[in-house]
């Protein structure tokens, strides 16, 4: 019999190019663990391109002073388009091309599910930024990762591609555990936070493990587990069940 969680597949399933000034970043944690196993059985391909490449005046000048003033500099947006059109040629397929900024559409569990089956380019902005032309002329969808500044885009893109490649046939043994799953789409968990894990010792420090999981009935352990998961999602994402209703 065919053991599909172990077989690797000659197509990978999900790619991604990743345009940054520091190439030498990736795979970085990529490279590990179950990301970084998926990777060597070509699950996912990965593939950086340096932006200062397409640069060119004889500086290798990437970026710029911003129109109208103020500090920092702004990526060129002819650097950055030929750079771009270089990724397309290197894949099949139309591309998603995202551009990490805090002014995009927040990563949630629902993007990544369709970011899943796509081949992405992803744009990792440094200094202040892109040049908004080209990012519009490409169309791209810009991600977000959170209401703070981070100093770069490539730990945004290696969250993409990381919440991405978890969710592969093969990348986690058994799929029904990614059912449960704080923001889960599937199954009555659906959008509520995870509910809590206990392992042995059944009594540390003090404190014994919840009665009901150590009933051994299964029905019993369910409902625990979604009284909890209910639980902590009122106190601490009520936003979460708002939006649940509003589905
Ligand atoms: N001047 C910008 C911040 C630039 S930070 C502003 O105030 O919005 C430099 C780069 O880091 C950005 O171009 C973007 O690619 C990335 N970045 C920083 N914070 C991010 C976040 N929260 N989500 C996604 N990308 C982010």
């Amino acid at each position: 019999m065919i053991n599909m969680e172990d077989t690797s597949l000659g197509q990978p399933l999900f790619s991604a190019i990743v345009l940054t000034l520091f190439p030498e970043m990736f795979p970085g944690p990529l490279g590990q663990s179950l990301a970084g196993k998926a990777l060597e059985k070509n699950i996912w391909s990965l593939k950086t391109l340096q932006i200062r490449d397409f640069a060119t005046d004889k500086h290798k000048t990437v970026d710029d002073k911003p129109f109208g003033g103020g500090t920092g500099m702004v990526m060129k947006p002819d650097v950055i388009d030929s750079a771009i059109e270089h990724a397309k040629t290197l894949i099949t397929e139309k591309p998603t091309i995202i551009y990490p900024s805090p002014r995009g559409v927040p990563l949630t569990q629902d993007l990544v599910e369709k970011l899943k089956n796509e081949q992405l380019i992803i744009l990792c902005g440094r200094f202040e930024g892109v040049d908004q032309r080209v990012i519009d002329h490409h169309d791209m969808l810009e991600v977000s990762l959170g209401d703070f500044v981070l100093s770069g885009g490539e730990i945004v893109a290696m969250a993409i591609m990381d919440a991405c490649v978890r969710l592969l046939p093969g990348v986690i043994s058994k799929s029904s555990a990614l059912s449960q799953e704080s923001f889960a789409s599937a199954s009555e968990f659906a959008r509520l936070l995870e509910y809590p894990h206990y392992t042995r010792p059944s009594f540390w420090n003090g404190k014994s493990v919840p009665e009901a999981l150590l009933s051994g009935n299964h029905a019993e352990i369910e409902a625990w587990r979604l009284e909890q998961a209910k639980m902590v999602t009122r106190a601490r994402r009520p936003d979460l069940i708002y939006k649940k209703k509003e589905d």
